[in-house]
């Protein structure tokens, strides 16, 4: 099996420069992150920081 060198995207979320990932929007979120997300309950002090980090991706002039 050979694969191509995929390049390196920045994450939005832990801020690190990863392989895989997923887009959403103009947020690029690591593989790694997405798994935290999905498995980060609301009482969780960690939810409040991707909440935020999330926030980011909505261009507040889209809603305007
Ligand atoms: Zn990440």
């Amino acid at each position: 099996m050979e694969e191509r060198v995929m390049e390196m995207e920045y994450c939005g979320i832990c801020e690190e420069k990863k392989q895989q990932g997923i887009h959403l929007y103009n947020m690029f979120i690591c593989t790694e992150c997405e798994h935290n997300m999905i498995h980060t309950e609301p009482r969780e002090e960690k939810y409040q920081y991707y909440l935020k980090k999330l926030k980011n991706i909505n261009q507040p002039t889209m809603f305007s």
